[in-house]
């Protein structure tokens, strides 16, 4: 199923494709359509009433991905956003703070949509079905390729979409562990969440 027409941004959907291809390298545009695809396949899985949603956060989650850590600082200043994040990098801040830019650049207001786009990359301690739906999909889209990604999606795609969201927390703290980068507090919350979900 592929929707014609967006009423969440007022495009259609070759208009919408434009905009976002404008705003990334090929390689990333693959990676959202991937996304998108795996969003809408697990809307139908596990339920969730508005398809057409679940493929437009997938479409739009890594909008500007590439936008520069200036404007991120700007947009943080700019909204009043909580003064720590300026402690954080380009990983965090592009769905925590770049869901303003996406307000700004395509009137997007749905606040579903919104939410599952700015904590898709982070999680937090209490998520709708749309916020698992695209926190996962982003992880099990047909391009990635780790280790564990067949356990990821017989998870998501078969099993169980709270484990799902468990194995991928669980993870990425321990790969950013592995890399000895700093772990968002949200992350963690994310993890103590639903960790035991895995059991
Ligand atoms: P992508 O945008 O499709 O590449 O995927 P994500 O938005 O899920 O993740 C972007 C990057 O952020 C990945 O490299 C993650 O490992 C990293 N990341 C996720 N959570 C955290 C965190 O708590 N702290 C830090 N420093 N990086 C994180
Ligand atoms: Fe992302
Ligand atoms: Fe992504």
């Amino acid at each position: 199923m592929v929707f014609e027409f967006y009423p969440e941004v007022g495009l259609t959907r070759a208009e919408l494709c434009d905009k976002i291809s404008a705003n990334m390298s090929d390689k990333r545009f693959q990676h959202v359509q991937n996304v998108a695809k795996s969003a809408l396949r697990l809307a139908e899985r596990w339920g969730y009433p508005e398809p057409r949603k679940a493929e437009l956060a997938g479409l739009l989650h890594d909008y500007a991905k590439e936008t520069t850590d200036e404007t991120f600082i700007q947009l943080i200043d700019k909204y009043q956003l909580d003064p720590d994040l300026l402690n954080w990098n380009n990983n965090v801040w592009h769905g925590l703070v770049r869901i303003y830019k996406i307000q700004e650049d395509l009137g997007l207001t749905d606040p579903e949509i919104t939410r599952a786009i700015e904590i898709h990359t982070v999680g937090s301690a209490a998520m709708s079905l749309l916020d698992k739906i695209l926190y996962v999909a982003d992880y099990v889209e047909d391009g990635r390729t780790f280790e564990g990604v067949d356990v990821a999606r017989q998870l998501a795609y078969e099993q169980d979409l709270d484990a799902a969201v468990a194995y991928e927390t669980v993870h990425t703290v321990a790969f950013l562990a592995s890399k000895h980068v700093r772990i968002y507090p949200q992350t963690i919350l994310t993890y103590n969440a639903y960790v035991e979900q895995l059991k």
